[in-house]
Parts: C-alpha cells; structure tokens; sequence
C-alpha cells in the first residue's frame, strides 16, 4: 500500500505513540495502517486414530501441512474451523479440544488452532492436491505457523492430556 485510502497522499513512515507505522504524509488526514494480524483456524484433524495431513497446491512436495483458513464475516473460530475440515476434506468433524492461539509474525496472522475428530471418507477439495494420514507419533512438528500448535498438543497428548481413541 502506497497512497492514503482516506486522501490519496502518500503514505510514509512515521513514529506515533513510540511505534513505526505507516500513515498519511499529510498533517490533515488521521489516516493510519495498522497493519492488524488476521486470524487464522487450524486444525489437527484426527480420523480413525491417525492425523490428516494436507499438501498445498503448489507449494514443495515435501511440504505437508494441517487444515486452516480464514474466517468468513460473521463466523465464529468454532464454525470456520468445521467449514474448512468439510471443505478441505470432505469430513464432518466436532471439535475436541481448543488447543490454543498463536503468533504468526511472518504472515502476520493470529492461528487459532483446534484439535478437530472427524468422520467420513476424504474427499479433498480444490485447495489441495494430496493428503496423508499418519500416526500421531509420526509427526515431526515445523517451525513456523501451524508447527507449533502442533508440537503442543503432541507434547500434551504424550504428557496424557489428550488421549487418541
Ligand atoms: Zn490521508
């Protein structure tokens, strides 16, 4: 974003309240972006005892990741989340757990992740080009984005927390 949405003017950086952020150049406009994160749903979707894990169309083929997305307006985190498995995977699920929120600093987004049983056979939608069901222990978390929430519920899983049926 270059120019001021309220005014047109350049947009330039500038120290407000102690902060860098990008705002209007002129002295007039109050305009300011905020640059807020974006929520994201994610879920850790487990079927039959094993974890779905989904590929990306392209994204590197060894990258494999879990269900997540945003939310549509009106939503709530419990709804999108359900939406997403369903569409990503063609499975009904009910949420199991809340496993927590995270911090996305690169992309700038606020992961909420969930820990989602589901029944029904996959049918992957059109975001996807291949999926993997693994055990839980399998799972070697990544470092960014979902990974974490991840490793979290793996950790509590073996601490007896959550318990796969
Ligand atoms: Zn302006």
């Amino acid at each position: 974003m270059k120019y001021c949405p309220l005014c047109r003017a350049p947009l330039a950086n500038r120290i407000l309240e102690g902060v860098e952020r990008l705002a209007c150049s002129t002295d007039t406009c109050p305009y300011v972006f905020y640059n807020n994160p974006v929520p994201v749903v994610a879920a850790i979707v487990e079927l039959g005892g094993r974890i779905v894990l989904c590929h990306k169309k392209g994204m590197p083929e060894t990258w494999f990741g879990i269900v997540a997305g945003f939310l549509e307006k009106g939503e709530t985190p419990a709804q999108a989340v359900l939406r997403e498995v369903e569409e990503e995977l063609g499975l009904k699920g009910e949420i199991s757990e809340c496993i927590g929120d995270y911090s996305f600093y690169m992309a700038n987004q606020l992961i909420l992740a969930y820990h989602v049983r589901a029944q029904g056979e996959i049918v992957i939608g059109s975001e996807l080009d291949a999926v993997k069901l693994v055990l839980p222990e399998e799972i070697r978390p990544w470092p960014h984005g979902t990974g974490p929430a991840v490793k979290d519920w793996l950790e509590k899983r073996k601490a007896g927390g959550s318990h796969t049926e």
